[in-house]
């Protein structure tokens, strides 16, 4: 299996050169050439496999330049990290199944990704002799979630810049908290949207880039795309003898993403794919009415999908046109042009034959948490939340609904206080932050101040 780009101008690439190179040097993103279709043996021989197992077999089929034996030590070691035995536990909720993915060491699904991408990196740093300086800024969330998945790798550190003050108490101290040598917080004096653009800027000085191995760490690298196609497979094969229909609470395509190619593999076994979607609801106008195009971005009460530009969107934009990266390369064109998409009937009607949708409005979030809470004692994130209303309006009796738990509720303690009256239990991982020692570098908003910074501790 070799890696293509979406929009087509760069030569086949193995799976260990696609993860190092992350976004397609043509500007377009990575795909494998081929999606494997799962013959109905293969499926008996992985009924009933725990979870690292069927990672395992399943990472095998995109990554046959990894040695099997490096491989398992790989999804060994990022499993490990979690804290339940079973790792992405299904359990049966009122007249859905909710598929915990929440288990890992910052209580959100990016870990199921970053725990594989950092272990991948490593093993590859390793095998190369090259190191990697992470650069990346956050918002709250995937900034925990990246920092755990390097932490105390070698050959690896990790910058990144978080707006002082203008994150939860809980994101900052999971964050700050992490004090392995390899780990640099910076929080600058500034907005979220001030590190993005001090991040960019970084990244296109090329000198500064390639002097550091400057790498990145965001959505849109294949390797985190494949970790969390398992998942998937491992719900559908719980369920002997039925389809089984997703429900996706969805920002930046990413993770219902992983749902389309796991269904490519299982076209016998997954029927629905539900998108569901806050305010920030581009995806889901897509889905109903075949238009792209962009909005203001509003603040929900589910802050990890209040996005516009969904990243991964490309990916599904090339299978729509059946795999013609020229037509892929010339809609992205006309994107950045007009910030606008338009489609056909036809391709309306694929779309659609690919999704189910519902958007859900933070009212409807605050009272599905607090339904779902008085029908089955279960407390949902708002994030779940918003898939669990949409799972609940298309399930019907023929296939089971599997609801994707995206977060831990502790996560998200504010608004499931507002829904339910009290605020949910903290888990181990975040109940003891606030006595445990913290590091963190306070920095003016200013470029020059970071790349001083960096200089003065990056692996070099
Ligand atoms: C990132 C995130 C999402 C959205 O996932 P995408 O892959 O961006 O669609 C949903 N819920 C939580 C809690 C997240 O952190």
């Amino acid at each position: 299996m070799k890696y293509i780009s979406t929009r087509g101008n760069i030569e086949p690439i193995g799976f260990k050169e696609a993860v190092m190179m992350g976004l397609a040097r043509d500007g377009g993103l990575l795909l494998p050439d081929t999606i494997p279709l799962i013959s109905s043996q293969t499926i008996q021989q992985w009924q009933g496999l725990p979870f690292v197992d069927l990672s395992f077999e399943v990472i095998s089929l995109f990554a046959p330049d990894i040695p099997a034996a490096a491989l398992r030590g790989i999804v060994q070691r990022a499993y490990a990290t979690f804290s339940h035995a079973e790792v992405t536990p299904l359990v049966q909720k009122g007249r859905v199944h909710i598929l915990e993915l929440f288990h890992g060491p910052t209580l959100a699904f990016k870990d199921v990704a970053l725990q594989f991408l950092g272990n991948v990196f490593e093993y590859l740093l390793k095998e190369s002799g090259r190191h990697l300086n992470i650069l990346g800024a956050t918002s709250g969330d995937t900034g925990s979630a990246a920092i755990y998945g390097v932490r105390g790798k070698e050959r690896i550190n990790i910058f990144i810049l978080h707006p002082h003050k203008r994150v939860s108490r809980i994101q900052e101290l999971q964050m700050t908290t992490v004090t392995d040598a390899n780990v640099f917080n910076i929080a600058i004096r500034g907005t979220f949207d001030d590190g993005q653009a001090i991040v960019k800027t970084i990244f296109n000085d090329l000198d500064f880039k390639d002097k550091y191995g400057l790498g990145a760490i965001n959505s849109i690298n294949w390797a985190r795309i494949v970790a969390q196609i398992v998942y998937y497979i491992y719900a559908a094969l719980h369920f002997k003898g039925s389809k089984v229909d997703f429900a996706v609470p969805t920002g930046n395509f990413g993770d219902i993403f992983a749902g389309f190619m796991a269904r490519r593999m299982l076209p016998a076994h997954i029927r629905h794919l539900v998108l569901a979607t806050n305010e920030n609801n581009l995806l889901s106008r897509f889905v109903t009415k075949g238009e792209y195009s962009l909005g203001q971005v509003v603040q929900t009460s589910s802050p990890s999908m209040d996005i516009q530009v969904a990243s991964n969107f490309e990916r599904f934009l090339y299978y729509l046109y059946d795999e013609q990266s020229g037509l892929t390369r010339e809609a992205m064109e006309r994107f950045a042009q007009s910030g606008r998409l338009d489609f056909t009937e036809d391709e309306q009607r694929k779309v659609r034959e690919n999704f189910l949708t519902l958007t859900v409005n933070q009212q409807q979030t605050r009272e599905t948490i607090a339904d779902f809470y008085k029908e089955t004692g279960y407390v949902l994130d708002p994030h779940t939340a918003v898939g669990v209303k949409a799972g609940l309006h298309f399930v019907d009796d023929a296939v089971p609904m599997v609801c994707l738990a995206t977060a831990h509720p502790a996560k998200f303690g504010e608004a499931v206080l507002q829904a339910i009256g009290r605020e949910p239990d903290l888990p181990p991982a975040v109940a003891g932050l606030e006595e445990k020692e913290s590091r963190c570098q306070i920095l003016d908003a200013e470029v020059a101040q970071i790349k001083a910074f960096i200089e003065e501790n990056g692996l070099q």
